[in-house]
């Protein structure tokens, strides 16, 4: 990978322009308008969308795409490791390009999903694995409140606890 996979400020997978040609080349699956048109979708447009979100946006520019067309691609992308499955909570499967180790930070109140960087050899020191076993990867989800949610929820609570002071 090279070092223009960068993570924006907010965390969220940032695909630099170009990258995700090389990446599709790279991975030798034979490309197609479609393909290539749902990959550009979930690395430039979306954060960790949903498939129905991929396929909504995918729709404004090709408007002849179905939802099976952009199921496929994604089950494609996801087999030849271009894509990978985020599951969080019971929410449904999102999609993630960011295929470098992280872990997944979300908010409870909007939903917004940000890539988390951690240290594999840190990350190990600090669980408690079963002695002699060999993690082959980590799944991590984080949840809480994002960012802006936490400043509305502090800007709600203000009023109502200058309410509660006593006269
Ligand atoms: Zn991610
Ligand atoms: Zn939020």
């Amino acid at each position: 990978m090279s070092a223009r996979d960068k993570h924006n400020r907010q965390g969220r997978y940032a695909a630099p322009a170009g990258d995700f040609e090389d990446r599709l080349q790279a991975s030798g699956l034979r490309m197609t308008p479609h393909r290539e048109h749902v990959f550009s979708v979930v690395c430039r447009e979306l954060d960790h969308p949903t498939a129905e979100q991929v396929f909504l946006k995918a729709k404004e520019s090709m408007p002849d795409i179905s939802m099976a067309t952009v199921y496929n691609c994604l089950e494609k992308f996801v087999e030849c490791e271009l894509l990978r499955l985020v599951q969080l909570d019971r929410g449904a499967t999102r999609y993630c390009p960011n295929m470098h180790d992280h872990s997944h930070y979300y908010c409870e109140s909007c939903g917004d999903v940000f890539d988390v960087d951690f240290d594999r050899r840190k990350l190990r020191q600090v669980l408690d694995l079963p002695q002699g076993a060999i993690p082959m990867g980590y799944e991590v989800a984080v949840r809480g409140l994002c960012p802006s949610c936490r400043e509305e929820q502090t800007e709600d609570i203000s009023p109502n606890q200058s309410k509660l002071q006593p006269n």
